[in-house]
């Protein structure tokens, strides 16, 4: 927290707004939306609600294919399922570890042959860097599918100017605890659809009718966002860049530190935009330095100090060992190498210089 917070908050409980509605709910949406630049924003109670909402709207239901990214956690997927519609998992590219507009393009060739094309596109941008859009989104609108860009992990990031989320049909951000800003728990579904918008917001409060009484036509969720937590989340979004900062300065530490270690190779950042960073993830070759990535997961559990892989590819997860997958190419699946050879490091924007020397220095211990 960078203590801004407190003003908004302390501002619901003066006026006595402690409800999932209220002038912090209202502004929260309104300046998310000019930070990003979208021409609107919808609060809601997490990531994982705004995505759901999202395949809601588009009309995703049983018997539908959506495609999705298969480098990311379970979140950017279990919508699909809630709706009763199919994943189709689409590989990474080894540029930007997002989604492999080559594979893209397979997917949709099998689906028209098929006969039947997905409802939507789930496009995930992984650890703070946006996916490549452009091709992205030219095969996408060749076959009139739209796009949902899950950027749970890359909101502050660009793309050709643009900010990661306001790209395609919609964009989905989170606040979680373990986000670039965190709200405790917390999302928004932005698009420049206003309409679209207009029915989110409706669907998340129950799908209230217009009248007096209580009037239901339509099944709704309780998906709407608490005042309190976006009175944080107002005063987050005001350290938004000093939080994107920190993190960039966490993982440019990083890389003076260790990317001489042959056999070490960290994320790409992409040319066409920039990256939070809001993890820094690098590679373990152990033919290139002897040393494997469980080997210094392991060096650092001993120290206390926790890092993890990078996400196990969905098309992996016993969840999922029925869905379709497409690799970036026949003899090359990237998310998979990813996984077995990727590792994340503590990349907190609190993260000191001293805490990240005794990371670097347990992690260059495994080298010697
Ligand atoms: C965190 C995350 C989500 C889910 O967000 P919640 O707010 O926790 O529901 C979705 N997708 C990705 C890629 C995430 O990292």
């Amino acid at each position: 927290m960078s203590r801004l917070e407190t003003r908004f908050v302390a501002d619901a409980f003066a006026t006595n707004w402690i409800a999932p509605l209220g002038p912090n709910v209202d502004a929260f949406e309104r300046e998310l939306a000019n930070y990003v630049g979208s021409e609107g924003a919808v609060a809601v109670s997490s990531g994982t609600a705004a995505i759901h909402l999202a395949l809601r709207i588009l009309g995703v239901g049983p018997g539908h294919k959506v495609f999705c990214s298969s480098l990311t956690f379970v979140a950017s997927a279990n919508p699909i399922l809630y709706q009763g519609a199919e994943p189709v998992f689409i590989d990474s590219e080894p540029q930007s570890w997002n989604m492999s507009p080559i594979a893209l393009e397979k997917a949709f060739i099998d689906a028209e042959k098929d006969g039947q094309l997905p409802k939507a596109v789930i496009v995930v941008h992984l650890y703070g860097q946006s996916a490549d859009m452009d091709p992205l989104i030219e095969i996408c609108n060749r076959y009139g599918v739209p796009i949902i860009e899950d950027a749970a992990e890359s909101l502050g990031a660009t793309y050709q100017g643009k900010f990661s989320g306001t790209i395609g049909k919609f964009g989905v951000y989170s606040f979680n605890g373990n986000k670039i800003i965190t709200i405790s728990g917390g999302g928004m579904l932005v698009s420049n659809d206003i309409g679209c918008l207009e029915q989110a917001r409706f669907l998340s409060a129950q799908a209230r009718d217009a009248a007096v009484h209580y009037q239901h036509s339509a099944m709704g969720y309780n998906y709407r966002l608490s005042n309190v937590l976006a009175g944080i989340g107002r005063g987050q979004l005001l350290v938004l860049n000093e939080r994107i900062a920190a993190r960039r300065a966490v993982f440019n530490r990083y890389y003076a530190a260790l990317s001489n270690i042959n056999g070490i190779e960290f994320m790409p950042e992409a040319a066409y935009g920039d990256s939070t960073r809001w993890l820094t993830a690098f590679t373990v070759n152990p033919s290139q330095c002897g040393v494997t990535r469980d080997d210094i997961i392991r060096a650092l559990a001993e120290e206390n100090i926790e890092a993890r892989p990078v996400w196990k590819p969905l098309h992996l997860q016993p969840l999922f060992k029925n869905c379709k997958y497409y690799p970036h190419q026949a003899t090359a699946s990237v998310s998979e190498d990813l996984f077995e050879r990727g590792i994340c490091v503590p990349s907190g924007s609190n993260l000191t210089e001293e805490e990240q020397s005794r990371v670097v220095d347990c992690i260059n211990r495994c080298f010697r």
